[in-house]
């Protein structure tokens, strides 16, 4: 035990871009994976629930804090290897800050995650939501995750398909969770450019031009703080409310309640923003929440739904509890379902909600 080093009544507010939250009853750094073991007997000491923490940037931690232990994940390294002329491989340690894993392979003229520039965060979170933007996400470039598991007390290297990764998930965030601690993983990047700028904002950037890898970076940046806002100034967890993905069945209800409560010019609206995807369709909820529900730019006590991107809901004074945030998402969530008929649904973690607190709040 004497190697672990561990803090009581930490605050989580200092570890989540939200910067909200009480705290910690234990709070343990993990610099290297052989320490999990030792962590794994105070747990069972403990008898206490535990979570893995990376950067804190995908989570709400509740006002009264988490009666548990937090194993915030950080060993370093990164190792680049080139596999053959079309192919290199990256290996990422856990506790690698995100965007300088990108800002490197840009620098190694390396493609696949040029899009996913300046999200905050570590590594080790990358995996786990299946970290997407811009077209790209973790499940494209994401060969093999290294992890520590909790019940054979072993790594284990889990292949890309153990990962079951879809939208915005894991097996690490659904069937296994809390099963595995990642401590790392592969990247497959590509040698030879292939740029990919489908989506809108980055074709409209660059109309007539070819861009380079790091013109692409550095578009993604400049695109990325026009709409978001930047964990330095105000605090977010990003998205708060995840896109919808409907069946078209589902679509077609949400269509025709938006024709028949909203209008004809609202209804051609949602059937121009609307995706296909191999389920059936995916609609913004940003749409939703901003044009079908209006509620872009609603504040309750200190939180608010962001004015550039109603994806977001933002600690807008710097002081907002968790409970503000959960109004909001409550609101949200009521209007969809009572108007449209959908079911909106939170994207971060929420970590130490009673029961009680999520039942009112779901
Ligand atoms: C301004 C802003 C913009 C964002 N933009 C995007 C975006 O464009 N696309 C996107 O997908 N996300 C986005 N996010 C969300 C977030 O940045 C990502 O999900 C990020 O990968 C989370 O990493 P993290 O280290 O902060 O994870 P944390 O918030 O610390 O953890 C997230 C989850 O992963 C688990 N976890 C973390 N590390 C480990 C580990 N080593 N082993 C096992 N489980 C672990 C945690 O227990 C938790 O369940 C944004 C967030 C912010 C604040």
């Amino acid at each position: 035990m004497s190697q672990l080093l561990i803090k009581e009544n930490e605050s989580l507010s200092r570890h989540t871009s939200f910067r909200i939250g009480g705290p910690a009853r234990y709070y343990i750094e993990i610099t290297n994976p052989e320490q999990l073991t030792e962590a794994m007997k105070f747990i069972a000491e403990k008898k206490m629930p535990w979570l893995a923490l990376g950067g804190g940037s995908n989570m709400l931690v509740s006002d009264h804090g988490y009666e548990g232990i937090v194993l915030h994940i950080v060993p370093k390294g990164l190792k680049l290897t080139k596999v053959d002329e079309n192919k290199a491989e990256l290996k990422v340690s856990a506790g690698e800050i995100w965007d300088q894993v990108v800002a490197f392979s840009v620098l190694h003229n390396l493609w696949g995650i040029e899009n996913l520039s300046h999200i905050p965060g570590m590594a080790g979170g990358f995996p786990v939501q299946n970290v997407g933007a811009y077209g790209q996400e973790a499940s494209q470039v994401i060969s093999e995750v290294y992890a520590y598991e909790v019940a054979t007390d072993r790594q284990v290297v889990l292949s890309k398909d153990d990962c079951q990764f879809g939208y915005r998930q894991s097996i690490f965030n659904t069937s296994q969770k809390g099963k595995f601690i990642i401590t790392g993983f592969v990247l497959e990047l590509a040698i030879k450019p292939q740029p990919n700028l489908a989506y809108k904002d980055l074709a409209e950037y660059f109309i007539d031009k070819k861009p380079s890898l790091l013109e692409i970076r550095q578009a993604v940046i400049a695109i990325r703080d026009k709409k978001l806002p930047h964990p330095k100034d105000i605090g977010s967890a990003g998205s708060f409310f995840k896109n919808l993905e409907l069946t078209a069945t589902e679509y077609n209800n949400l269509a025709s309640n938006v024709k028949e409560k909203l209008g004809e010019e609202k209804f051609i609206s949602l059937e121009k923003i609307k995706r296909e995807n191999p389920n059936g369709y995916k609609v913004p909820t940003a749409f939703v929440i901003d044009s079908l529900l209006n509620l872009k730019g609603l504040q309750i006590g200190g939180a608010k739904i962001y004015d550039h991107q109603a994806l977001v809901i933002t600690n807008y004074t710097g002081q907002a509890k968790a409970t503000d945030v959960l109004e909001i998402f409550k609101k949200v969530r009521t209007k969809a379902k009572q108007l449209l008929a959908v079911e909106i649904v939170p994207e971060p973690n929420l970590i130490g909600f009673s029961q009680a607190e999520l039942d009112y709040f779901f």
